[in-house]
């Protein structure tokens, strides 16, 4: 039987998925996780404690383990641990990504310099340190431009900035998120990017020996303008034309090549204008949150299921994504404040089309939007007959909900 050892970090929508895709394939999972959890404590002796920062030291612990329990795949379930996966997999001789694309992938500074390299079509960029001063870096911008933290997810920290006036502000308010979440107290830098204007769509695919096995193209109906960039609803298959999708396919293959990504998945982001196709970002994860029960392959099979064949080497069925159109909408949250309930869930749920409907913060706890916010309220799921059916859906049951909050 294939052992995977599943890179778990604190906190993460992906568990639960990973751990009933393993199970389904009857592959042993051990859990490598930077805390005791709840999860841990059950996985009585297949559990490593690692702590994902410490590549070296967590590496060597990996391989330790590996002695007496071999390994078939070290698989990171989310962005934190994906650098530590990509070293133990090296140092163990498994089908790996290079350590540097990996480390590239989480840097957004380095993620444009590499596009830019390959002649992609990528923001101008430059990197703000933290002592530089606001008003002599406004005159080297073009606005709008986008502030943003150079390795956080989920849009936390991203920011536009209209003119030169509203800059020293917005670049004040990136810099102090970015500190909240630093560990140890080194005061980063931030990037600096022209805003590009246009549509946006997600990729989602497999990177098996460096070729492209594309998932999903995900249209993203919700213009995305700022001050800030809160995902709502993404719908697929893309209505854009199919040369437009196969356009987006190869920019996608060529974003990963720049970076030497070849194995695991990827998630990138990319922007559509009178230009072209515009690399925005390219993750060597899967999609983040619940998102990925939007995808359904072959004969039901999970996007968690492909990552763990692909990465234990186990066979690869036929995986064309199921027929008619999907859809989830990240259900954003509205304003800050202790959540009471969030109403009209039942009527949600009923609007045809919808297919599931989970609130991930529980009452009590308190709601922090965009941009110094790192969660959704939660995540609702369609699927219908057409794309357009499916983002009505979403948007008629999102309707009923009300988030009810104290203070
Ligand atoms: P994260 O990794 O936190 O998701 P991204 O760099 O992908 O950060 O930015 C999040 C979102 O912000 C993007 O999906 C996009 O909508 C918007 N965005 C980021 N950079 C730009 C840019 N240069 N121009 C236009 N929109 C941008």
């Amino acid at each position: 039987m294939a052992r995977v050892l599943l890179l778990i970090p604190s906190r993460t929508y992906r568990t639960h998925d990973f751990m009933e895709a393993a199970a389904r394939l009857d592959v042993e999972v051990v859990v490598g996780s930077e805390h005791r959890s709840a999860l841990a404590a059950l996985m009585e002796g297949r559990q490593i404690r690692l702590d994902f920062h410490d590549v070296e030291g967590s590496t060597r612990r990996i391989v330790a383990f590996a002695q007496d329990h071999p390994l078939s795949a070290v698989v990171a379930v989310d962005d934190a641990g994906t650098v530590l996966a990509a070293s133990a997999a090296e140092a163990l001789g498994l089908a790996h990504n290079p350590v540097d694309a990996v480390e590239a992938a989480r840097d957004k500074a380095c993620m444009r310099q590499r596009f830019q390299a390959a002649g992609l079509l990528t923001p101008r960029f430059r990197s703000v340190d933290f002592d530089e001063d606001p008003i002599a870096v406004a005159t080297t911008v073009r606005f709008p431009c986008v502030v943003k933290p150079l390795d956080l997810s989920g849009s936390q920290g991203v920011v536009k900035a209209d003119d030169a006036d509203d800059f020293p502000d917005v670049l004040a308010r990136v810099r102090s998120i970015v500190a909240a979440c630093q560990r140890d107290g080194v005061r980063p830098a931030v990037l600096v990017e022209d805003f590009i204007v246009g549509e946006e769509v997600a990729v989602e695919a497999l990177l098996r020996s460096s070729e492209v096995d594309l998932l999903a193209i995900f249209d993203k109906p919700d213009l995305l303008n700022g001050p800030f960039f809160e995902e709502t609803i993404y719908v697929t298959p893309s209505r854009l034309p199919s040369e437009r999708q196969a356009d987006i396919r190869d920019t996608t293959a060529r974003a990963a090549r720049a970076l030497g990504l070849t194995d695991g998945p990827i998630h990138a982001e990319l922007r559509l204008n009178d230009h072209g196709i515009w690399m925005l970002e390219l993750a060597a994860r899967s999609i983040g949150g619940l998102c990925s029960r939007t995808l359904r392959f072959g004969p039901g099979i999970s996007l968690e299921e492909l990552i763990l064949r692909h990465a234990a080497g186990l066979p690869m069925p036929a995986h064309d994504r199921e027929g008619g159109a999907a859809g989830v909408m990240m259900l954003p949250i509205p304003t800050h404040g202790r959540l009471k309930v969030v109403e009209g869930q039942p009527e949600a749920k009923q609007v045809a089309g919808i297919d599931g409907l989970v609130i991930t913060i529980p009452p009590g706890e308190q709601l922090v939007p965009l941009p110094e916010g790192d969660r959704y309220l939660g995540f609702m799921f369609a699927r219908a007959d057409s794309p357009a059916a499916v983002e009505l859906a979403l948007r008629q049951a999102h309707a009923k909900l009300r988030i009810l909050t104290d203070g």
